[in-house]
């Protein structure tokens, strides 16, 4: 049995100290930058997701504004002919003719800009909690 013995460079010993320097200075630089990458790249990423969430909202919200005109089309206060209520109980002012208002499924009239995003974020009556559209798609799930 015979034992090759390798001789294993020095490093310590043989190369010159400007090399060690120069090695850990590359090799700084490169960790450096990766982390500054993987930095950039994360950043990156989470705008991307944060606009992606963003536009599927807004996309949401469209569906859903198009879903509320459909089945609850606003009208002129003064079309409608035995109003249940003489003001909108969400901004406490009374209905002038020619104000854009909602009549509910309940037969409630709410100015719809004051009523609207309360439909799509509850899809209830404010004042007796009927459900409002019949098939809200995915309204429940806009929190
Ligand atoms: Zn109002
Ligand atoms: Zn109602």
């Amino acid at each position: 049995m015979s034992t090759t013995t390798t001789e294993m460079p020095c490093m310590d010993c043989d190369e010159p100290l400007d090399f060690q320097g120069f090695l850990l200075f590359v090799l700084a630089t490169v960790c450096i930058s990766t982390c500054t990458l993987n930095c950039l790249k994360t950043c990156w990423d989470l705008t991307k997701r944060r606009q992606r969430i963003a536009a599927s909202k807004n996309l949401l919200l469209q569906n859903q504004m198009r879903q509320l005109e459909t089945q609850l089309p606003t009208v002129n206060y003064d079309s409608i002919e035995y109003p249940i209520n003489d003001s909108c109980v969400v901004c406490i002012e009374d209905f002038n003719n020619d104000d854009n208002v909602r009549k509910l499924v309940c037969s409630h009239i709410y100015h719809s800009e004051c009523v609207d995003m309360w439909i799509i974020e509850k899809n209830t009556c404010p004042i007796c909690k009927k459900t409002v559209l019949i098939n809200p798609g995915e309204a429940l799930t806009l929190v």
